[in-house]
């Protein structure tokens, strides 16, 4: 284990790569791990790249990648797709997109993809980051695909988030109604060499606007709008100098709005772990039990209500005799 931890911290990409699968798997291993590599962390840039499909994410993401290699930083990536059929279409997906950076061992570029453990993804991208950041990587990009509750708590991961759009916002103001808006720190009109750039970023500013004075939205903070084309390579360093003004922004730590989401940041992780830290422990003493199928099977023939099946288990696992005896009198 010590040899795994001392492998990662020199950057040992085969290392990582096989701790990344164990977190996606869930494996016990990969836990005592991440608890030794925490004191090695926290020292990364942590950038979120967020947006519905075929906004140019990826693109855009390429495009900074090669920004940041000409200025000397180590850059990990993390695609994060859980609509993506998982192992097969993650891993041809690192493929892809490792073209271009293969033979460069400044960057590391993972996929993450749920693996049927429901609620997983966010908690998995979270110990990945981890490892990235303990393997030294000066920025980690996280990019996530969509708009649902999961991305946007994945993207809420991130130290700053950036929301990409394309012109002509169609059914993209679904998802901004679906609070994508409030997730972000920096907005990137991509495609901006299309027709209709500056209307969008019009319409995103004004959006902002009224979100701002109506006392919501972050408050000390006026998210740019930006234009970019990450095809023509067009707006990268702009996006990367927003990216940098915003950090040095949290850094300077005047900003109550961002403690107070650190916090809740924060909190969240500590109940999402505990949740499932719980889940899982009743789960594998239930299992010891006789197991769940006994039990849905009394809720199928309705011979008990689900309330109380769940509070049984739970005094079962958690051995509420008391509560037990008390009933019973
Ligand atoms: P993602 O699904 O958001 O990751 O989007 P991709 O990066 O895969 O890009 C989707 C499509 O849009 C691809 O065909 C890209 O070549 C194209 N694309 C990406 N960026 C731009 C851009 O700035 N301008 C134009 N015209 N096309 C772009």
């Amino acid at each position: 284990m010590t040899d795994t931890v001392q492998k990662i911290l020199a950057g040992d990409v085969r290392a990582a790569a096989r701790l990344i699968r164990d977190i996606d798997d869930g494996e016990p291993r990969a836990i005592e791990l991440l608890k030794r590599l925490f004191p090695h962390t926290g020292r990364a840039y942590v950038m979120g790249i967020t947006g519905s499909p075929g906004v140019g994410k990826s693109t855009l993401t390429d495009r900074l990648v090669r920004h940041l290699r000409t200025r000397n930083m180590t850059v990990g990536v993390l695609a994060v797709d859980p609509t993506s059929p998982f192992t097969g279409g993650a891993i041809l997906g690192d493929r892809v997109r490792m073209q271009g950076h293969s033979t460069d061992d400044g960057v590391f570029i993972r996929s993450m993809a749920t693996r049927g453990q429901f609620g997983g993804l966010t908690r998995s991208t979270r110990g990945a980051v981890m490892v990235l950041d303990a393997m030294g990587k000066d920025v980690v990009i996280v990019e996530t695909v969509g708009v649902g509750q999961d991305e946007v708590d994945i993207a809420r991961m991130a130290e700053t988030t950036v929301i990409v759009l394309s012109p002509g916002l169609g059914d993209d103001i679904q998802a901004i109604k679906a609070g994508i808006l409030e997730v972000g720190d920096i907005f990137a009109i991509n495609k901006a060499d299309n027709e209709g750039a500056d209307k969008t970023a019009q319409e995103i500013r004004s959006m902002l606007e009224m979100e701002q004075s109506a006392g919501l939205g972050r408050k000390d903070w006026a998210p740019p709008v930006l234009k970019t084309s990450a095809r023509n390579n067009e707006g990268i360093e702009e996006l990367w100098a927003a990216a940098e003004r915003h950090r040095s922004f949290l850094a300077a730590g005047n900003s109550a709005y961002y403690r107070e989401l650190g916090r809740m940041k924060a909190r969240l992780e500590l109940v999402d772990l505990v949740k499932q830290r719980a889940a899982d422990e009743v789960m594998a003493k239930l299992h010891g039990r006789g197991g769940l199928e006994r039990l849905v099977d009394e809720l199928l023939e309705r011979r008990t209500d689900p309330y109380t099946i769940s509070e049984r288990i739970l005094d079962e696992v958690f051995e509420r005799k008391e509560r037990l005896d008390q009933e019973r009198d």
